[in-house]
């Protein structure tokens, strides 16, 4: 079950291990604590900066194409894990960003996973 998406704080907490299960191994063994940081644990130009969660590699909005892709290649295989990471992360973007269109913000974070 896909818990609601909201801006509580205690939801995302409860999010929080449902994140660290859809962490790649690599991401899980650096011991990152809490939710998924878009900028930590994983070694790219393109991390996302918060709460405008625009590039840190190109400024364009995060996940940026470049991004995308080395993200499609970190869970080659393993679609479900990518989408409940981005999940957290629309999650917190919907926090950063609460004037967003929820559904440009979906497309954003969600409309480019695709099964292989
Ligand atoms: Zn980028």
């Amino acid at each position: 079950m896909v818990p609601e998406v909201t801006h509580d704080v205690a939801a995302r907490a409860e999010l929080a291990p449902v994140a660290e299960a859809a962490l790649p191994v690599r991401a899980a063994v650096a011991d990152v604590p809490g939710p998924p940081d878009p900028t930590a644990g994983i070694m790219t130009e393109h991390a996302a900066v918060r709460p405008t969660w625009t590039c840190t590699g190109c400024a364009s909005a995060w996940p940026c194409q470049t991004r995308r892709q080395q993200l499609t290649a970190e869970y080659d295989g393993a679609v479900v894990a990518l989408s409940l990471y981005m999940v957290i992360c629309f999650v917190e973007v919907s926090a950063d960003l609460p004037h967003a269109t929820v559904g440009v913000l979906y497309q954003r974070f969600l409309g480019w996973v695709r099964p292989r």
